[in-house]
This record gives C-alpha cells, structure tokens and sequence, in this order.
C-alpha cells in the first residue's frame, strides 16, 4: 500500500505539515518550558539512509525552538561487534551536510560505561537486579511468549551480597560469554515482554571501537540508551514507533536510577569535565520514514554493499545520503520530503515519486541549465559558412536573473539528440521531421532538406537556418511547435553521463513471499553509461555542481570522478515522473 500525503500530493511544500511533535513541544513552550535537548542517536554500525534524515532534520529543527536549546550528536555504540570508526566518520559528515551542527555536544554512549556500570550496581543494591546464571537460551524460553507467561528463574532471589559479588566477577572477565547475565528484576508475569526481566547487561569477550579491551560486559540497548538520554539531560527522546513496547522498560530505568536525584552517580563523569545537568526525558514515538522501491533496513544495505551488488555504501543507487548526494540529491530535498511527509504515528509507504518530487523541486530553483546531448546525431546547417564561429549568451536560469550567464559557443555542425527526429513520426510528433521545421533553443528555425543514412541508420540531417528567425531577426516570433537543445560538435566536450534508475523494480522489495529476496529485485536497468557531448561550460564546472541539462533531466557532476578533463555527470532525477506511465 502506498499513501500519498495530501500536501506533497497537491505538489507544494506545506510549510506547516501536520506534526505533533512540534505541537506538543510548542504547547510546553507555550505554557513555560524552559529547557529543551533533543538528541540523534545513530548506532555507527553503517551509513546513514533517507530514514535518518528524517530523525535527524526532526530533532535538530526542534531544537530550534527554544533559545538555548541544543540536539545532542549520541553515538548509540554499547553493541561492540559491528561498529566502526568508519561510520562515525561518514555520520558526522552526512549530519553537517543536511545542514546542522551538533557544537559541543558529540557524545558516546562508551563514555557512560562506568557510569551506567555504577547505576547497575545501585540497581542491585536497591534489589532490583540479580545476576541470572542461566545459559542465554534458558533465558530466553523463561521469558514466555505473548501467549505464555515467562517463569522466575531459580536465580532471581540471590541475596544483594551474592549479585554484587558475581556482577564485579563478571566485570573481571571471570566467566564466558552468556555465562551469566545480570537482568532486572521486574515481572515475570507482565503482559509486556519486554518488562520480563529483560536482560541490562552481558558478558562479550569482545574489543570495542572506543573503549578497547577496557570492558567485557556491555550494557544492553534497553539499559543505555534511556540512562544516555538521561545522562545527557535530554527533555524530549524521539524514536520510531517500534520502541513503543519499550517506552515502558525506558521509564522504569529512568525511575529506578533516578539521576535527577542522585547527581553522585555522575561525579565520576564531572571529575573528566562533565557540566550537563541530567534529566528525566520522555520517550516520544513516531513512524518511521519508508519509501517504496528501495531497502532502508541497515541489515540489507550492508548485504548490497558486501555482497557487490552496487558499487559502495556511496553508489548514487543507495538510498543512503552518501548515496542520494553522489547522486545529484540536494540536502533541501530532504528537508522538503520532512515537511512533507510530517511526523505522525501512522505507518504507511512514501510513494517514491513523492520523493523524486521534493528533489525537482530543490534543484529547480537552484540549478543552472545546460545543454548537453546523450545520443548525438549530427546536424549541419548548409546556409551558414562553414568558418562561421559565433558566441551566444543564454541566461543560466530561466526565472533567476542572479545566477546569471554564459556563453555557449556555436557553429554550422551541431550534435541533435537522436529522437529529436524521426523519419516517419507518428502523428503529434512535434520535433524535426524530413522537411519539417523546429526551433533550436536559443538559435532560430531550422529546417531539414537531407536525410543522410549509412544502411538503415540516420548519420547526418542537413538542414538550413531561417536567418529571420535568429535573436532581433524580422520573424524571430514566427511560431513552430517544437524546441529542441543542441551543442556545437566543433566545441562540445565529450563526457560520461550516469544514466541512474530506481535500484529495485517492485514497489515493495522487502516482500519475501514466493520465495524470494530484496536480492531478485534488483533492477537490471538501474545504471547505463552513456557517452555525452556537453556544452564546455559543463566540463568547467566544479565537482558537485548541480545543473538542469536542459529537457533532460537534472544531474550532478560526480563528486569523485569529475574533472575538466574528463567530465562526469550523474542523474539525479529526470524532468517527469516516467514511472507512473510504466
Ligand atoms: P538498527 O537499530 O537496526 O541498527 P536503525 O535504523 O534503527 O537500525 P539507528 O542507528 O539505531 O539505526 O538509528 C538512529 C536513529 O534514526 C534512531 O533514533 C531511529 O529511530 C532513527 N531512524 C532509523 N530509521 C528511521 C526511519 N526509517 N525513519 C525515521 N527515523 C529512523
Ligand atoms: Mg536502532
């Protein structure tokens, strides 16, 4: 199912997209709110996608709100095993590019190891965790199922002296991994899974990116990132909406260690520069970001990426922002498809199209045009001396005189785009024709006398120019139906251009049924190469220039690969939906 919302359906961005989040937050304002700290807590266990963004562009604009407000940068990295400096790198770089910036406050959850280890300790002694010495599937077959409840363990009544003892052994290194657990000791009997003694920390023999070797035991998600919110005096701790069921285990952490109250379990943080106050956030839910024709699961992305399947977690076919930016998708696009989308609780599809909307929409305003011919036909103009050399001026944007224009050098030997004619149109084919006229943009009518062919392909049209109809000529306004782009093939430069199609071919790509994968999805036509000849002026641009080629579509030059030597050109969207005619 795919739900299309009113404001982006209509095409305009609604500046006040329904989101209640920004409503709740503006209501405690309102009635005297005076701190605010969000946060946006990546694991760094990949790249980011389209999905972050619309966390991140959520937490950083609301912070906004309030003078003094801030959003903390929170690395989420308490699960050792897939984590990399690699990611922590490529997250602040995506995070600055969608425009913000965290100041002062990057934090890891490692930095709270000893904190959170300390908080652990005073769980136990307040009888509200036990060290369990049960194997981990034990444990998990005494938690129950939703139709049966769970059983206590026979562990679960130590005395506070024995679970101190074995939580310290655990912290020693004296046991295997998964050979004891410490759990907190909440209600075997709930309703809610989650509050089954679930699991704060457990024992992995495993080296951490921060920390090293430093720590064997590790403090489970659940645990960490409500005690992190906690310690960072975040107010308002936004998560999708599948954190429901844990809101409640989040609450009883924050309850029973109560920070706010007992600022002792932070002067270990203090001694090291510490000056946060702690807070008791609220745990706010929303729905997730999903996007049809594309994987966003952090699990699948990895798979494409190890498996070869696109070229890096940087392929401009990945929905990740390294992807979408190589891609030719501008920060502004993302946070149009927020404003579009809003923040609510409903889970539904965003129609990928809305999304290709919000990126026309973003380039157009800001990319100079170009013209550029991927499948050149060569066109000669017969009435014009063949040393004719002239320099045009086209304006670089149609309604924004500021960015200025150029000059596009042109002569009596053109590149065409090959469909731009046709030898036997079909009616309503309004582009050039064996005696038809068109109009060459920012040129005059030309007319075509000559069909040249090699066998049964087209080689050479040759035409001649209605001189009148030239810039201040007598019939500059006479009228044809059709205008078509050009480049001097005594100028243009070649270049390679990345012909960029959606990644999968099935709206819903995670769909397992018939047995198959996201992996026999994949859409074979998702890249093709083309060799292009480009106006000069494109071959000058600067790496990451954003530009209209003009009737074509919208592209970027490769941040990596282009140069003026050897031009390269991604698309990013094309003019028109041309899915929905598919
Ligand atoms: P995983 O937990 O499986 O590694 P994740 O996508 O939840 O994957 P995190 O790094 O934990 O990755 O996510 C960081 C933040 O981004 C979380 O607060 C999460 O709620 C939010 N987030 C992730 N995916 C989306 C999405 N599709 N839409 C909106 N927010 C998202
Ligand atoms: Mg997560």
């Amino acid at each position: 199912m795919s739900e299309t919302p009113k404001s982006a359906a209509a095409g305009k961005p609604d500046d006040n997209a329904p989101n209640f989040v920004d409503e709740l937050v503006q209501a405690e304002i309102d009635a005297g709110r005076t701190r605010l700290v969000t946060r946006f807590p990546p694991e760094p266990n990949g790249y980011l996608h389209i999905g972050h963004a619309k966390a991140i562009i959520t937490n950083f604009s609301l912070a906004k709100k309030l003078p003094g407000a801030h959003c903390n940068l929170r690395f989420d990295d308490t699960n050792p095993a897939n984590e990399d400096t690699e990611f922590v790198t490529s997250i602040q770089e995506d995070v600055r590019w969608l425009g913000f910036d965290w100041g002062e406050h990057r934090y890891f959850a490692s930095d709270y190891f000893q904190q959170l280890y300390d908080m652990a300790i005073r769980l136990i002694e307040d009888g509200k965790a036990y060290v369990d010495s049960q194997s981990l599937e034990a444990i998990r077959e005494g938690r129950g199922s939703f139709h049966v409840a769970g059983t206590n363990s026979p562990f679960r009544d130590r005395s506070v002296a024995e679970n101190l003892d074995l939580f310290r052994r655990m912290r020693a290194g004296e046991f295997a991994d998964g050979a004891r657990t410490l759990r907190a000791k909440i209600d075997m009997a709930s309703g809610n899974i989650n509050l089954r003694d679930p699991a704060l920390f457990r024992i992995k023999h495993v080296s951490h990116q921060n920390t090293g070797d430093a720590w064997c035991i590790y403090p489970m998600y659940d645990y960490a990132h409500c005690l992190s919110d906690a310690i960072e005096g975040v107010t308002h701790s936004l998560c999708t909406l599948e954190f429901e069921d844990h809101r409640p285990l989040y609450d009883w952490c924050v309850d029973k260690v109560d920070l706010v109250n007992h600022p002792e379990l932070l002067a270990s943080l203090a001694d090291r520069g510490w000056h946060q106050a702690a807070a008791k956030p609220r745990q706010i839910e929303f729905s997730r970001l999903n996007i049809n024709y594309t994987v966003m699961s952090k699990r699948k992305l990895l798979a494409l990426v190890s498996e070869k399947l696109v070229a890096g977690w940087d392929d401009p076919r990945m929905p990740t922002l390294q992807g979408i930016r190589r891609r030719g998708v501008p920060p502004q696009a993302l946070h149009l498809l927020a404003e579009r989308v809003g923040i609510s609780k409903q889970n539904s599809v965003i129609d990928f199209s809305v999304f290709e909307g919000c990126i026309r929409d973003a380039l157009d305003v800001k990319a100079v045009r170009r013209l550029a011919v991927l499948d050149p036909l060569k066109l000669v103009l017969t009435n014009q001396p063949e040393d004719l050399r002239e320099t045009l001026r086209f304006a670089n944007h149609p309604k924004d005189e500021s960015l200025g224009q150029r000059e596009v050098p042109f002569s009596p030997q053109l590149w065409i785009e090959r469909d731009d004619f046709m030898e036997v149109p079909p009616k309503g084919f309004h582009r050039l024709t064996p005696g038809g006229e068109v109009r060459l943009r920012g040129v005059g009518i030309v007319k075509c006398n000559e069909v040249i062919k090699q066998g049964d392909e087209v080689v050479e049209l040759r035409c001649t120019l209605d001189l009148d109809t030239r810039p201040g000529g007598a019939a500059v306004d006479r009228k044809v139906k059709g205008t078509i782009h050009w480049v001097s093939a005594l100028h243009a430069v070649a270049a390679e251009v990345r012909l960029y199609d959606r990644l999968f071919k099935v709206a819903d790509p995670d769909d397992e049924s018939e047995g198959k994968t996201y992996r026999d999805h994949l859409n074979p036509d998702s890249i093709r190469t083309v060799q292009a000849w480009v106006e000069p002026a494109l071959a000058a641009s600067a790496p990451e220039t954003h530009v209209q080629f003009e009737r074509l579509g919208f592209f970027v030059s490769d941040r990596r690969d282009h140069c003026a030597e050897k031009p390269v050109f991604n698309r990013a969207v094309t003019l028109r939906d041309t899915w929905a005619a598919k």
